[in-house]
């Protein structure tokens, strides 16, 4: 069995405020299609796209192939489904990237029930009284039978496909092409959550809704070694120090910082700062180390974090490092844009053994701790 899923996302609802279609709206600080894309990762064997040909630049970061969105919604559909035939595909979900908040067990219950059924969709009963009218209420409407369709909308695959084919006009969704198709459609269980952004309140409801979910949590730490060369300061944690030495290294060799923008990137699992400034690439020589630290804090936010804490040690006998552990810890909160309180910086010798010991270099450790914004 091969499951795929179609996400789409050509739409260009601006309902919600804002100059972009609401897929590309920021949601605790990712676009919203990379939260409806993350909820499938892993679910479904294939995902493709359906995207307007204006976002495909922006919609290729994701790795995934694309088709183009056609003038409806049927008609993206029908790319996708065009896309995808061929491949040993059994059981194809439809989606709506504007609902990010699916769960996985609701994705799960929707691929279960086409074991059974040759479609599925999820919906909610309706449990508010229904009115008929306008500035005033001229009718009521039983709700009894009634039901608020979700996505993702599951199907055979074989048996959608060939429903889109044959489909004439509009549909308000692949249900309708279904059943008009004479596909029978059973209803499992929606969820609450999984609205669709449409409004810009629906943004804020999402919010909520994401951090009562728990939080995430990544940790990283960081090492690094700078050896000692001729000179009259030291670079450490942003503050420069008079030494009878300098340190030695590409850029500023603030070995403090480069321990800690490397727990950074580690706790984002993106490699260390050799990856994103390669020591080879002349434009780096001799680049300040705030540089990175910043670079390091961008990704933080771009991937939807914030620094909860972290924490460096520098390994040296001299210079002395406490007097100066208040300045360390501003110039880090500065450079990072987070309260001094969340930074620590300490110190310690190795009792004079090694190559600290024989203050040959200076070693530095870091950690940092990363939650979900
Ligand atoms: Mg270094």
């Amino acid at each position: 069995m091969t499951s795929a899923a179609i996400i789409l996302a050509a739409g260009r609802g601006t309902r919600a405020g804002g100059a972009l279609p609401k897929q590309w709206q920021t949601l605790a600080g990712q676009p919203v299609l990379a939260h409806t894309i993350a909820a499938f990762r892993g679910q479904v064997d294939r995902i493709v796209l359906a995207i307007h040909p204006e976002d495909a630049a922006r919609a290729a970061a994701f790795g995934l192939p694309m088709v183009d969105g056609g003038s409806t919604r049927a008609a993206s559909v029908r790319n996708a489904l065009d896309a995808l035939a061929g491949q040993g595909v059994t059981k194809v979900l439809i989606h709506d990237g504007a609902r990010p908040l699916v769960s996985p067990g609701l994705i799960a219950g929707v691929l279960a029930a086409l074991d059974a059924a040759t479609g599925a969709a999820p919906a909610l009963p309706v449990t508010d009284a229904l009115w008929r009218g306008a500035a005033h209420v001229t009718g009521t409407a039983r709700r009894e039978g009634l039901w608020r369709a979700q996505t993702p909308q599951g199907f055979r695959f074989d048996a959608i496909l060939a429903a889109h084919r044959a489909h004439q006009g509009e549909a308000a969704d692949d249900v309708e092409v279904a059943r008009a198709a004479g596909i029978e459609v059973a209803i499992v269980p929606g969820e609450e959550d999984n609205l669709k952004l449409t409004f810009a309140g629906d943004f804020a409801r999402a919010e909520r809704i994401l951090k009562g979910r728990g939080m995430d949590i990544r940790l990283g730490n960081g090492f690094d070694v700078h050896a000692f060369t001729e000179g009259d300061h030291v670079w450490l944690c942003g503050v420069k120090l008079p030494h009878t030495k300098s340190l030695l290294g590409h850029s500023d060799a603030d070995v403090g910082m480069h321990a800690l923008t490397d727990a950074i990137y580690g706790a984002l699992a993106e490699g260390d700062i050799g990856t994103h400034f390669p020591p080879s690439d002349p434009q780096w020589k001799g680049a300040e180390s705030h540089i990175f630290l910043r670079h390091a804090m961008e990704r933080v936010a771009a991937r939807g974090f914030r620094l909860a804490n972290c924490d460096v040690t520098l390994i040296c006998e001299r210079p002395k490092i406490g007097p100066h552990q208040g300045a360390m810890r501003a110039a880090l909160a500065r450079i990072m844009g987070v309260e001094v309180d969340r930074i620590s910086v300490k110190a310690t010798t190795s009792e004079r053994l090694g190559f600290t010991g024989r203050e040959e270099g200076i070693a530095a450790i870091a950690t940092a701790t990363l939650v979900s914004a």
